[in-house]
């Protein structure tokens, strides 16, 4: 397994490897990987014959009052889970190489962006458009792998995909839960036992809206007004959003559509920001 750190390095590299005719396939991650990440590299693998996993925190991403410096880093325990994997490449830049302080290029999508996660943290999604845009142009991967744990990112980039003709096919994997239902995220260990436990309630909650829409329920308001009620039985959980949207326009729902609509959830617990989300 290579590691490299330098963009022109990744660029030659990733040439390289084109022009030798190899499947390229990109994971791109902010590390502190877990069982999320690593399905995500399983599917690279099985589609692609060269595995660049990134791992860059990456700042643009993160408002000012939000948890970059925090941000879980564990660089050691991230390359042996990607040797483990079978990665070919970690490409881990620094910000300074990514973002130099004259950086001034910005990929704003404008739409699928603009609601939900987009009210709340308002330049997130375009410091998540911007890096993906130089990871694609960095890596051309044939193929790029994202989890649906974050379903208005797919959206998002699937969208700026499409716009902008970008030659890579993008890939979506299912969320990978705990045994008990929550959805592994990074942000899960900042969470105490009592936090932890009131957390639950995300994946119950949207557990519980799937029941009844396998029960015949299709009415989105019911739906939320469930999902909204199972939330707030808990002391540490305050709501951010609970919508039910089309997965590929994040505009709200009024029926619920087979495969085509999800519930979304993003809440805080106290201090902890947690998202969620379940397709129909
Ligand atoms: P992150 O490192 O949190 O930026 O995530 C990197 C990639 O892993 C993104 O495409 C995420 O959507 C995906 N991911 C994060 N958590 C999960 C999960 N529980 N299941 C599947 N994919 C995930």
């Amino acid at each position: 397994m290579q590691v490299i750190e330098s963009i022109e390095e990744m660029q030659t590299v990733a040439m390289q490897l084109r022009f030798g005719g190899h499947l390229i396939g990109l994971v791109p991650t902010m590390g502190n990987l877990h069982d999320g990440h690593i399905s995500l590299i399983k599917q690279a693998k099985e589609k692609s014959d060269k595995v660049i996993v990134t791992i860059f925190v990456n700042p643009k991403q993160f408002g000012p009052s939000e948890d970059f410096a925090e941000y879980p880093r564990t660089w050691k325990e991230d390359l042996k889970k990607c040797e483990d994997n079978g990665v070919d490449i970690i490409f881990h830049p620094s910000a300074e190489a990514m973002f130099p302080k004259d950086f001034s290029t910005y990929l704003n999508e404008e739409t699928v962006s603009e609601v939900m996660c987009g009210i709340s943290r308002p330049s997130h999604f375009k410091g998540v458009t911007t890096v993906c845009l130089k990871l694609f142009n960095l890596v051309r991967p044939d193929f790029s792998f994202f989890g649906q744990k974050d379903a208005q990112q797919c959206a998002v980039i699937k969208k700026i995909v499409r716009d902008l003709n970008i030659p890579t096919e993008i890939k979506i994997g299912e969320t990978i839960r705990e045994p008990d239902g929550l959805a592994l995220s990074s942000r899960n260990q900042y969470l105490t036992k009592l936090q932890r436990e009131d957390a639950l309630s995300i994946s119950k909650a949207l557990t519980k809206a799937k029941d009844l829409v396998d029960s015949g329920i299709k009415s989105t308001d019911r739906i939320i007004a469930e999902i909204i009620h199972m939330l707030s039985q808990k002391r540490r959980i305050r709501i951010i959003y609970v919508q039910v949207v089309d997965r590929e326009t994040m505009q709200a729902a009024k029926t619920v559509l087979q495969n085509q609509t999800i519930a979304c959830v993003a809440v805080w617990v106290d201090d902890v920001r947690l998202i969620d989300n379940i397709v129909f």
